[in-house]
């Protein structure tokens, strides 16, 4: 439920409302606005008064929040949320490009991809150690080796690392190498997973799944938020249509719509997107234009080598024109780089 307050409702008739409210188990976001003060209130499953919050001192009006994904919708939330990473806000003026290898596959790899990566202005690492494959006889990842990699290189290059954690009960192990867990595609619905990561309070990038909807992608984020756990972030990474020329087809619709519907920070994933190196830069420039907060983006210092995904990694040279370019659609757009 929206609970509207009255224009120069008193201090304390908005804290009676919060208070009462929290006391009685529900969830509560407040959003001061210029004009009046909105209260957001979730009773997960419980009926809400709505006469009765009508009827309190300083309340205006209180109206159902009509989303599904409650706590994920604009309605509950309207301001946007920014995320912090280590210092890096994502969800503000600049655009945080994610970049580096799809997989972990050892400490001389990852260094090279990291540094060739920060010197072309990334601000964030990426790598799996544990690679949801769909073939049980791909590479699978290196594991807790390929965690401690990642931490030597966060060492060695001072950049935050995100990385795939694949079960809930691998949560703790992930978050004490992790800055950002990543939730993949193919667990997007893993509710166990969901509840674990929102437990962790740690951040999340939560990928949209390869056959879900956008309210579907919105709900389990709520499954996140439902934690306290407010650090949230969603990947659009493509889903799967009746084209096969790429892997999947990237929906850059989703950018300004779940900018609409939601107050989290949104990145876009070109490199799975696509499955093609070459259209990487393309889309990457399109989703900038779009309103993305953000990019990931697959980056290998040898793609003919990689473990995993090499086709649609790029060079370390590529990626570093990739960000020239996308500096001038940024500004173009009023965002920075
Ligand atoms: C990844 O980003 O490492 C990955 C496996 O992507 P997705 O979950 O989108 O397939
Ligand atoms: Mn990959």
């Amino acid at each position: 439920m929206i609970v509207v307050m009255k224009r120069g409702a008193t201090r304390a008739s908005i804290a009676n409302v919060i208070v009462r409210r929290e006391q009685a188990g529900y969830r509560t976001h407040v959003s001061e606005g210029e004009e009046r003060t909105i209260v957001g209130i979730i009773g997960n499953g419980r009926p809400l008064d709505r006469e009765q919050i009508g009827r309190m001192a300083g309340v205006e009006r209180a109206v159902p929040i009509l989303r599904p994904f409650k706590l994920a919708s604009r309605e509950f939330h309207p301001h946007d949320t920014v995320v912090d990473i280590n210092g890096i806000s994502i969800g503000l003026q600049q655009v945080i490009v994610i970049a580096g290898p799809c997989a972990v596959e050892g400490p001389e790899q990852m260094l090279e991809a990291a540094r060739a990566v920060k010197d072309a202005g990334a601000h964030m690492l990426r790598g799996g150690a544990f690679k949801p494959r769909t073939s049980p006889y791909s590479f699978q990842g290196l594991g807790e080796e390929g965690l401690r990699i990642l931490a030597q290189v966060r060492e060695a290059t001072s950049l935050p690392i995100i990385t795939e954690v694949m079960d809930p009960q691998m949560v703790p192990l992930v978050t004490t190498y992790a800055d950002v867990l990543q939730v993949g595609a193919r667990n997007m619905q893993n509710y166990a997973l969901l509840n674990a990561v929102g437990d962790s309070q740690r951040p999340v990038m939560l990928k949209r799944g390869m056959m879900s909807t956008i309210e579907e992608l919105l709900m389990s984020a709520a499954y996140i938020l439902s934690h306290g756990n407010e650090r949230v972030i969603l990947c659009e990474r493509g889903i799967r249509t009746f084209e096969t020329y790429t892997r999947n087809t990237l929906d850059l619709s989703a950018v300004p719509l779940l900018k609409q519907l939601c107050h989290l920070p949104v990145v876009v994933d070109p490199s799975h997107g696509t499955g093609k190196w070459e259209l990487v830069e393309p889309l990457s420039l399109a989703a900038v234009a779009a309103g993305a907060d953000g990019l990931l983006i697959e980056v290998h210092p040898h793609p003919e080598d990689a473990l995993s995904d090499g086709a649609q990694s790029l060079k370390p040279a590529r990626f570093a024109a990739l960000m020239q370019n996308l500096r001038a659609v940024a500004e173009a757009v009023g965002r920075t780089l």
